[in-house]
């Protein structure tokens, strides 16, 4: 889906233990292709073939932002990354909180040995050559961050992309900013459940109080639209819903803090 010149979101349904779609953004100029997020294991052909549709080849993206650790962000990394055009160089972004995870120096918190066997057992549901494909990621998931973002600081290409560091859902998650055309992509910050944004989801969030706080940071910014990792497009006054969204969960923090 277009919503800007140079700001494409894709669409992917049906991941491995996962029905719901999600939504990686390609952001690109006339130099530049930048994919932020790269989908569950599994995910290379199709974000190649919607690639292809939108005329952007994957052997052009130049650069490829991680929103933060989770599975289903680096899911298809390590692909992208093996299925490069020769010429092809590909710079690998994330915060520096979340970089050890990453890279496997640190076991990524969603990521546990018990977590990546339940995976196993799911990937036997699939065909031969498409077990094959996931087991391999699952042997070769860790990639090597070239470059540790910092909180406030501004990708100069595209028409700037800032990193607003909001950790919470994981120590190294962020959102980033779009400047030209007002479009936060907010990774799993937020979410988008039956057209109405939300604020982080508390099952999956890892230190749900920092993640609350974090949002506050995203009230200095004039949002005209979201995009949501976990939920796709949202546009209805985004800065006035972000508010009751912060009024609702520290109400709702404090309350749990009362009953403890
Ligand atoms: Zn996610």
């Amino acid at each position: 889906m277009k919503l800007k010149n140079g700001v494409e979101v894709l669409k992917i349904f049906n991941s491995l233990g996962a029905r719901n779609n999600i939504y990686p953004t390609v952001i690109y100029d006339k130099k530049n292709i930048v994919l932020v997020d790269t989908g569950y294991p599994g995910h290379y052909q199709i974000i190649k073939e919607q690639l292809d549709n939108i005329k952007l080849s994957i052997n052009d993206v130049s650069k490829i932002i991680l929103t933060h650790q989770d599975w289903d962000h680096m899911g298809s990394l390590v692909s992208i990354l093996e299925n490069k055009a020769e010429a092809q160089q590909i710079e690998v972004l994330a915060h520096e909180a979340d970089k050890p995870y990453i890279e496997g120096s640190k076991t990524p918190l969603k990521f546990t040995d018990e977590f990546v066997k339940k995976l196993r057992k799911m990937v036997g549901e699939y065909s031969m050559s498409k077990q094959q494909e996931l087991n391999h990621i699952l042997d070769n998931f860790y990639v090597k961050v070239d470059k540790a973002l910092k909180d406030g600081e501004v990708i100069d290409i595209c028409g700037g992309i800032e990193v607003i560091h909001v950790p919470g859902h994981t120590p190294g998650n962020i959102c980033l900013y779009l400047k030209k055309h007002k479009i936060l992509l907010a990774g799993d910050a937020l979410n988008i459940t039956n057209g109405q944004l939300y604020g982080p989801d508390a099952i999956y969030t890892h230190d749900m109080e920092q993640a609350v706080n974090s949002l506050s940071k995203l009230t200095n910014y004039q949002i005209k639209t979201v995009v949501c990792y976990h939920g796709g497009v949202y546009d209805n006054n985004v800065n006035k819903r972000l508010e009751e969204i912060i009024t609702g969960e520290l109400n709702e923090l404090a309350t749990k803090k009362a009953l403890r």
